[in-house]
C-alpha cells in the first residue's frame, strides 16, 4: 500500500454485478484501473469491455447466480477477494401504487439479489487474505423520499442486510460495507429523465434540488466503493458511506 496512493488492488480478484453500465460499471473499470482482475455479472454484459470479463447472469435468479458466480471465480483464475453487490432495478409510486408483483420484483432483484451472490461468493471470499463485500444501497433507505416506497424499502432492507452480514463474518476476515448514493448521473436517470414531458426542464430542476447545484457523478460513487473494497479500508466494516452531495447532511439552502 502506497502512502500517496492507498487504492491499490494489484493482484486481487474482483465480481461486479450490474456491473455493464452506470455505477456498476465506472466501478468494474476503476477497480481494473488500481489493478484488479474484474469480471462482471449482468443480464445484459455487452457493455462490459476487456479488460473487464463479462458474464451474463441475472441476480433474481438462484442457479443463474451459482453459476455466474462460478463462471466468474473460473476466469479470475479460482480466486476472489472482493464482490460488489450493485445489480439493481427502480420503482416509483406511493405504497398504493405497486401491486405485489412489483413489490415481489424489486425485493426480488434488490435485496434478494445481494444475498444470492453473496451466498454463492462466501466461500471463495473465505480464503482470501482481502475479503471485502460492497453493496450499492442509497440515500433512499434512511432519507424517507416522496415517490419511493418500494424502492426505499428495498434499499433499507440492502443496509440492514449489509449490518448483518458485517457482524456475522467479522471474525472470518470479510469486511462489508455499503455506499448510499444520492440522484447519480447514470444510464438509470436518464431513462427516468428520457420519460418526462420536458426532459431538459426536468434535468434542470434536479441538478438544482441537490445541495452542490448538481447530480452525483457514477465515477464519484465508484471511489468510494473502490476505497471500501481495497485494503486501505482494512478497519472499515458495518459502514454507510453516503456519496450524495451532501444530500442527507446539508440542511436545504435558503430561498
Ligand atoms: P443502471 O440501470 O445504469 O445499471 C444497472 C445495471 O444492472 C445494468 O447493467 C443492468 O443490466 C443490471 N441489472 C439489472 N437487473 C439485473 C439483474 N436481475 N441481474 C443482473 N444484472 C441486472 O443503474 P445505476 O444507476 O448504475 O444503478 C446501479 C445501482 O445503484 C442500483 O443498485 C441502484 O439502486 C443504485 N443507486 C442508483 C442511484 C442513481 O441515482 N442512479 C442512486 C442510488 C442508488
Amino acid at each position: 500500500m502506497s502512502e500517496t496512493d492507498p487504492i491499490r488492488l494489484d493482484g486481487l480478484k474482483a465480481l461486479v454485478t450490474g456491473g455493464a453500465s452506470g455505477i456498476g460499471h465506472a466501478t468494474a473499470c476503476l477497480l481494473a484501473a488500481r489493478g484488479a482482475d474484474v469480471a462482471v455479472l449482468d443480464l445484459d454484459p455487452s457493455g462490459a469491455r476487456a479488460p473487464l470479463l463479462g458474464i451474463k447472469a441475472d441476480v433474481s435468479d438462484d442457479a443463474s447466480v451459482r453459476e455466474g458466480v462460478a463462471a466468474a471465480v473460473d476466469r479470475l483464475g479460482g480466486r476472489l477477494d472482493i464482490l460488489v453487490n450493485n445489480a439493481g432495478i427502480g420503482a416509483v409510486g406511493t405504497v398504493e401504487d405497486n401491486d405485489d408483483a412489483q413489490w415481489h420484483r424489486v425485493l426480488d432483484v434488490n435485496v434478494l439479489g445481494m444475498a444470492r451472490t453473496s451466498r454463492a461468493a462466501l466461500p471463495r471470499l473465505r480464503r482470501s487474505a482481502h475479503a471485502a463485500i460492497v453493496n450499492t444501497c442509497s440515500i433512499a433507505a434512511t432519507a424517507g423520499l416522496p415517490q419511493r416506497a418500494l424502492y426505499s424499502a428495498s434499499k433499507g432492507a440492502v443496509l440492514s442486510l449489509t449490518l448483518a452480514m458485517a457482524a456475522d463474518h467479522v471474525r472470518e476476515g470479510i469486511r462489508v460495507n455499503c455506499v448510499n448514493p444520492g440522484t447519480a448521473d447514470t444510464p438509470w436517470v436518464g431513462r427516468l429523465l428520457a420519460a418526462a414531458d420536458d426532459p431538459e426542464a426536468e434535468r434542470a430542476a434536479l441538478d438544482a434540488r441537490q445541495p452542490m447545484g448538481r447530480l452525483v457523478t457514477a465515477g464519484e460513487v465508484a471511489a468510494a466503493i473502490a476505497y471500501l473494497a481495497s485494503p486501505a479500508a482494512a478497519s472499515v466494516t458495518g459502514t454507510a458511506l453516503a456519496v450524495d452531495g451532501g444530500m442527507q447532511g446539508l440542511r436545504p439552502r435558503p430561498a
